[in-house]
């Protein structure tokens, strides 16, 4: 097997050898397209390297018998993994011939290169999940080259690389990595290029957006750029927008810099029109060669251009469907408050939420239109709930641009002044295929807002931290449990009992416990059935006294209390009067002979004896004998944090941390009392203490940890803290299902990268 190949010496039939990525390198390289050149070390140099270093074995070892579902005992592995491949020593043979290619490619001095990881997977239908991500761009000198060959190969047992291998049952060790350099263009102009108008998917005309310096600012939104249009039957150029720039990023000996444009300069065209019309003729000849339109990333340097990186434009078949959208409208002529770049081809209209900052994007909900001086990554859970998106700055590929594309929502960017003129609670329409932003509503939100724009975004995701959903409807049940969550943390008692309506101790007076029980277990079944394999954490019935006497008969047995927040409710009412909750056992024994997914939790406990009175009459019933069965306890109560090792100590599988109960005592702020409401807070210091104390005992005790209060689903921003501290599960409300997920991969990525 080679060891080390140029560019020129690979095409797309050499997968196996330099992976996908080289292999396109490759082939742009023998189609002419001018790619910066480059080399690549073959994934037979990663595979020889493994096994002649030892480093195999140890790793085969480390893995062997992983729980993947524990993230803690996950992340350290995977470290180890990591760890012995940085420290393998290459073949000094193979070691100089990289060397000499590298000089080669250098010319006298040292030349900076991207460092890039292209996975491959024999027999593997899908490699795009392993080791893709690490890219390490401007490195100089060989040394710098050896340690980033060595991090690219290590980025193979990321634990979320190792993560999803496992779960898709795929070999780790047929998987392997070759690393393409490939040397920097030091570009004075960069920009994207689509070979179809990505807005309005017409494919008549190629679309370039340029700025001076590095593209990064174009992504980042951070710049608008120059737009031109070219036709592809003449290639004549049909329209023209300059844009001002003030600010560049260059690249000095440090990284990246931003610096200012003088003056003069800042009004030019970035590119001459003699460079736009031999840019649009080698996008057109690499959309001819994959029969697909793309989406390319370009650079100018020394006035030669470059293309960087090429890919089909994704939302090309999906954005088709909806271009009649335009045809449809027909505005009164209603006042045009905003104008700008048109980023999507849909309208929509809501109200308007101005985001300063990713922290405040739990002002949005499902419909609002998200209106921001221009987006990231982190605006991406707020972004999914909205209808429309409208930002100061940004081009049609500007982050904005590109993610409300995909999501299908209204887009319009770089109107100037959107978050100094509108304001909040306005309603808007939002007209992406024109870039014009309407005073009141105008049309019909054409997408289901109910589902939320989020389910097919995430579907498939998995991630190592659980995510749970919060449920207490039986009727939403089988709905809730066809999205992508991995079970239910909290099945409230509450709304089953409401809907029996009639006080459990009037059945047991009238001797109709059984009738009771019947009733529990059937709407215990639908959740069971519903959710598979997958667990349904039952949460005992935690009513207070003010709510169970809504129920038939409920005067004649709840006692009257001031605060029944504070009063009679959960444990204790399980150990002072066990009836009802014996009732409750047997409803979970008579499911869990046809369900074994069924577990149960213990609310409100307030001291170490009441958790050992409640397992006792659960003892009595049996349902330890069946190791499937699984006992929670909810960490609601300072006491619960403080006391956590004892509470431990008395036997139970998991704790679920009840943030709305939790809060309330630690702030001492009554949930239930208005006058007191603005005191509740979630995030508070402390709060956010008791959170970090009682997840990491519970990791250092080996149990679970979920949290299923309301504190992720109201502060997303909640999430990535509760994942650092080692939380193995959260559950959220079923409207936040997706961006959680989409949150927890984030974080997960992030964690080990
Ligand atoms: C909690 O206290 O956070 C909790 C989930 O339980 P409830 O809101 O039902 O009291
Ligand atoms: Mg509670």
């Amino acid at each position: 097997m080679k060891n080390v190949v140029w560019f020129k010496d690979v095409n797309k039939d050499d997968v196996n050898l330099v992976g996908g990525k080289g292999a396109n390198l490759g082939e742009l390289y023998n189609l002419n397209v001018p790619i910066p050149n480059g080399f690549i070390v073959t994934s037979g140099v990663y595979f020889e390297s493994l096994k002649a270093s030892g480093a195999l074995d140890r790793i085969k070892a480390a893995l062997f018998g992983l729980p993947i579902d524990d993230p803690t005992i996950l992340q350290s592995k995977a470290l180890i993994c990591q760890k012995e491949i940085k420290s393998i020593v290459i073949d000094k043979k193979i070691e100089n011939r990289i060397y000499k290619f590298y000089k080669k490619l250098s010319g006298p001095n040292d030349a900076y290169v991207a460092v890039r990881s292209s996975a491959t997977a024999e027999d593997l239908p899908e490699a795009s999940f392993a080791g893709q991500q690490a890219t390490f761009l401007n490195v100089r000198g060989k040394s710098e080259l050896k340690e980033k060959i060595l991090e690219a190969w290590a980025s193979l047992f990321e634990a979320r690389a190792i993560f999803y291998r496992a779960q898709k049952n795929f070999d780790h060790f047929k998987v392997g990595i070759a690393v393409p350099v490939q040397k920097m263009v030091q570009s004075e102009a960069s920009g994207v290029m689509f070979t179809v108008d990505p807005v309005t998917n017409k494919n008549d005309k190629i679309v370039i957006e340029a700025i001076f310096g590095l593209g990064e600012l174009i992504v980042g939104g951070q710049v608008t750029p120059d737009h031109y249009e070219v036709n592809k039957k003449d290639f004549q150029i049909a329209d023209k927008i300059i844009v001002a720039q003030e600010k560049q990023l260059i690249r000095d000996k440090v990284g990246n810099k931003l610096v200012s444009i003088s003056k003069p300069y800042r009004q030019t065209q970035k590119l001459e029109d003699q460079k736009i019309v031999e840019l649009a003729k080698i996008g057109r000849s690499v959309e001819k060669h994959y029969f697909f339109p793309q989406d390319l990333e370009w650079a100018m340097a020394e006035n030669s251009l470059f293309i960087v990186q090429t890919r089909p434009v994704t939302t090309y078949t999906k954005a088709q469907k909806s271009k009649t959208l335009q045809e449809e409208r027909k505005y009164p002529s209603n006042e045009v408050l905003l104008q700008g770049s048109p980023a999507s081809p849909i309208i929509g209209t809501g109200k308007v939420v101005i985001i300063k900052s990713p922290k405040e994007l739990s002002k949005i909900q499902r419909g609002d239109v998200l209106v921001s001086e221009m987006t990231n990554p982190d605006y991406v859970p707020g972004m999914k709930k909205a209808v429309g998106i409208i930002t100061d700055k940004g081009g049609r590929t500007s982050h904005a641009a590109i993610v409300s594309r995909e999501l299908g929502i209204a887009c319009v960017v770089g109107t100037g002044n959107a978050t100094k003129k509108l304001h909040d609670g306005m309603v808007v329409t939002v007209d992406g295929t024109k870039g014009l932003v309407f005073k009141g509503q105008l049309v019909k939100n054409k997408k289901n807002l109910e589902s939320g724009s989020e389910t097919k975004t995430a579907k498939y995701t998995k991630t190592a931290t659980k995510l749970y959903v919060n449920l207490a409807e039986p009727d939403l049940a089988a709905s809730v449990a066809s999205k992508n969550v991995d079970g239910v943390g909290l099945l409230r008692a509450e709304f089953m009992l409401a809907q029996i309506g009639i006080h459990p101790k009037l059945f047991i007076e009238n001797n109709k416990e059984d009738k009771f029980v019947n009733k529990l277990t059937e709407k215990l079944m639908m959740f069971c059935k519903a959710f598979g394999k997958r667990p349904v954490i039952y949460r005992a019935s935690d009513l207070k006294s003010n709510e169970y006497r809504n129920l038939k008969g409920g005067d004649k047995y709840e006692p009257k209390e001031s605060n029944p927040m504070l009063g009679y409710r959960g444990a204790f009412r399980f150990v002072k009067d066990p009836d009802v909750f014996k009732l409750e056992l047997a409803a979970i024994e008579k499911v869990r002979k046809k369900y074994k997914n069924l577990d149960l939790m213990i609310p409100f406990v307030r001291n170490v004896q009441e958790l050992k009175s409640v397992r006792n009459i659960v003892r009595e019933t049996g349902l330890f004998e069946d190791e499937s069965f699984k006992f929670w306890m909810m960490v609601e109560i300072p006491a619960n944090v403080i006391l956590l090792d004892k509470f431990i100590e008395v036997g139970i599988d998991g704790i679920s941390i009840g943030s709305n109960d939790l809060t309330m005592l630690m702030l001492a702020t009554d949930r239930d009392n208005e006058e007191v409401a603005s005191e509740f807070y979630e995030l508070d210091d402390s709060v956010l203490w008791a959170l970090e104390r009682a997840i990491k005992g519970a990791i250092k005790a080996k149990i679970s940890c979920s949290i299923c209060g309301q504190a992720p689903s109201t502060y997303p921003q909640l999430t990535s803290k509760l994942i650092s501290w080692g939380i193995t599960s959260i559950s959220v409300n079923p409207d936040v299902i997706d961006s959680t997920r989409e949150i927890i991969r984030e974080c997960e990525s992030k964690l080990v990268s």
